[in-house]
């Protein structure tokens, strides 16, 4: 840097020739001899460099702390990474999990209707079943009813005697008793629920340990 043939700003045709510390501006001998006389006056070119090397103190702190942001910097990023993972890794298990109980949930529904289907059916077979029965019976008994009554209106005494011995037989016969077929699978049926009942507690605890 030409430190010669730096023209005074307050005089012309004159050469900065030295640097005032105090009022920190170039002067000339004019200036000097005018106002700057007692000053601390220093070597321009010293005073440069003693300004560039502020210039680069201040230069060098900026920077640091730039250095110190990026870091910090670098660091939040990381961390943002690291999150995601954890959050994708966790968002994959929770529905992997939700898959697997509303699995187990549905197969548990399905089999309870598959054996009230089994349960009800049994009962219905059963008391049909005794339905039919029951409607046979009344179909011969009724038969029978006519035929006694067909005897007693017998008019001719030998007939009457002889329809009478034969009838006889069938009139003593029991009442029908229905099946306990009915009552039997009425048990069943609620002992089913009050099992299902329970496995479907024990299971939903299960779930919730997990
Ligand atoms: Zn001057
Ligand atoms: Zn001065």
């Amino acid at each position: 840097m030409d430190f010669t043939n730096i023209k005074c700003a307050e005089h012309t045709g004159q050469s900065s020739c030295l640097y005032c510390n105090k009022c920190e501006i170039l002067v000339c001998p004019t200036c000097i001899a005018k106002v700057h006389k007692k000053h601390d006056l220093i070597e321009i070119s010293d005073a440069y460099n003693i300004k560039v090397n502020k210039l680069k103190k201040g230069q060098s702190k900026m920077q640091k702390s730039n250095y110190k942001i990026n870091a910090k910097k670098d660091e939040l990023n990381k961390l943002v990474s690291a999150e995601n993972i954890k959050y994708n890794k966790e968002k994959q298990n929770i529905r992997s999990h939700e898959e697997t109980v509303k699995e187990q949930v549905e197969q548990y529904f399905k089999e309870l209707k598959n054996k009230l289907e089994q349960s009800h059916e049994t009962v219905l077979t059963s008391v049909k079943s005794d339905l039919n029965a029951i409607s046979l019976f009344t179909t011969q008994k009724e038969d029978k009813i006519t035929e006694v009554q067909n005897c007693i209106d017998l008019s001719n005494a030998s007939e009457f005697f002889k329809d009478f011995k034969m009838i006889e037989k069938f009139t003593k016969t029991k009442n029908h008793k229905p099946s306990q077929a009915t009552v039997h699978h009425q048990n069943l049926f609620q002992g089913i629920l009050t099992n299902q009942t329970l496995d479907h507690y024990k299971m939903m605890e299960t779930c919730q340990q997990k």
